[in-house]
């Protein structure tokens, strides 16, 4: 019988050819959130239904047709299609924000959401997210973006610009909801079916729309930026001083609202145009209710997600460094039984040892194994046989050289290997240093 199962439409898999790219991201992004004062948080994939309605919220396209939500028995889960929102409930179910504040969490996870698949869309997708609770201050919010903005750099990323919004607070939203359905109210027929349901209950979604005509009819609404009270204008003009103060450039769009109902004040994306439609490699902004909303105190938060795979579509076009993945350092290529026992004792200790040791397990020939350990990039070999076995003596061979030296095969084998190794890493430096 033939398998022909195939993975579900817009997910990937990630093969080892390929996974030193995704090491690259998730070091760097670990490292410097870590530099930041973040820590580590993980949460469960799939979360209370109810969860996400109450923090994404019950208008927004995750929300209302994104989800993969399953009913098991009698309770009902959903995919988590975004971190934020498990990572808020796992602070408060824990008591993390009892204790010192602000709370930094960070976290690299993945999230489904049922879209139609395309480069740089998916229907499983990985995000590296943030998420600090505790300050009201601008200064967070641009530390924020200050952290995100260099892990950019550090991942080698050109081109991308960072724009900033403020989308208010309840109080000043709610004379711009009123300026929104007035716009919005004349045109209303045009509109797609779940927009005529969001200008009744949250006309700012219209604005976050993907179809055309929504967004052809959005481009002359009124800006949030016109209607924010005095709290939320000093708090967004504060920031882009301390943005200015780190040098880091940045435009006002007012257009940006953001997929999530639960963002207040400061909103952000980082967006390219060099990866299609799918632009934006990083969003995030303050949701200072969101805690409350989900039965914490009050508690101003704020955070961002990058897009892994939009990340690792722009690395690949900018032709970014990776972390080089490792490659065998001593392949033992054997004649015989007793020499295949030999290489195995001497490979499981060189591995204890952190080398990355192979010995024959296919029962090739000779040439066949010297062939492999080519194919594999093998740094050294080393050819046991009994000759070799009864002397107690081998020869080590480099293989881009193709220099031999002699090495005893006794009680010290690691010792004598790390010589050689390490003069070999002597001698390419100071071939370079030459070649300069
Ligand atoms: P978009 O407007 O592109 O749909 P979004 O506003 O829905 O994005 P967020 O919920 O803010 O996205 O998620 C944060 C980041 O996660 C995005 O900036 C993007 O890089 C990535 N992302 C979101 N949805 C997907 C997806 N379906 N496939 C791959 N990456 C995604
Ligand atoms: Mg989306």
């Amino acid at each position: 019988m033939s398998m022909n199962i195939k993975r579900p439409n817009g997910t990937e898999d990630v093969i080892p050819k390929n996974v030193h790219k995704w090491h690259t991201v998730e070091k760097i992004t670990k490292d410097i959130a870590e530099s930041y004062g973040f820590c580590e948080i993980r949460m469960p994939t799939f979360e209370n239904t109810e969860l996400f309605m109450r923090s994404v919220g019950e208008t927004t396209d995750v929300v209302q047709k994104e989800m993969y939500t399953v009913k098991a028995k009698e309770s009902e889960f959903t995919l988590r299609p975004e971190g934020t929102a498990g990572a808020i409930r796992a602070m408060l179910q824990n008591g993390l924000l009892n204790e010192a504040l602000p709370q930094r969490v960070y976290y690299i996870l993945s999230c489904f959401r049922h879209e139609r698949p395309q480069a740089g869309r998916l229907r499983e997708f990985h995000q590296f997210g943030i998420e600090m609770a505790g300050s009201l201050s601008p200064l967070a919010d641009s530390e924020v973006i200050s952290l995100a903005n260099a892990i950019l750099k550090r991942l080698g990323l050109k081109n991308i610009e960072l724009y900033i919004n403020s989308i208010g607070c309840p109080n000043c939203r709610a004379k711009y909801h009123e300026a929104l359905r007035t716009y919005f109210e004349s045109r209303k027929d045009e509109l797609c079916e779940t927009c005529q349901g969001r200008l009744v209950k949250n006309p700012m979604r219209i604005l976050d729309c993907k179809s055309k005509i929504c967004q052809e009819i959005g481009k002359d609404a009124p800006v949030i930026l016109d209607y924010l009270c005095e709290e939320c204008r000093n708090h967004f003009e504060n920031l882009k001083k301390h943005l200015t103060n780190l040098s880091i450039e940045y435009k006002v769009n007012p257009k940006i609202v953001r997929g999530l109902d639960y963002y207040t004040k400061t909103v952000f994306e980082f967006v390219t145009t060099e990866i299609g439609a799918q632009g934006t490699v990083c969003g995030g902004g303050r949701y200072d209710g969101l805690i409350e909303e989900l039965g914490g105190q009050h508690t101003p938060a704020l955070g961002f997600a990058m897009g892994i795979e939009r990340l690792l579509l722009l690395m690949d076009k900018q032709n970014c460094d990776y972390l080089v993945p490792k490659k065998c350092d001593i392949y033992f290529a054997t004649i015989g039984d007793a020499a295949l026992e030999k290489a195995v004792k001497l490979s499981v200790n060189l591995r204890e040892y952190g080398y990355f040791a192979e010995y024959d397990v296919m029962n090739r020939g000779l040439k066949a194994q010297m062939k492999y350990a080519n194919k594999i990039g093998a740094a050294f070999t080393v050819v046991l046989g009994d000759n070799e076995l009864k002397s107690g003596n081998a020869k080590i061979k480099e293989m881009t050289k193709g220099e031999e030296t002699e090495i005893r095969l006794n009680d010290k084998f690691v010792d004598s290997f790390e010589e050689v190794y390490f003069n070999n890493i002597l001698s390419v430096i100071d071939d370079t240093e030459v070649n300069e």
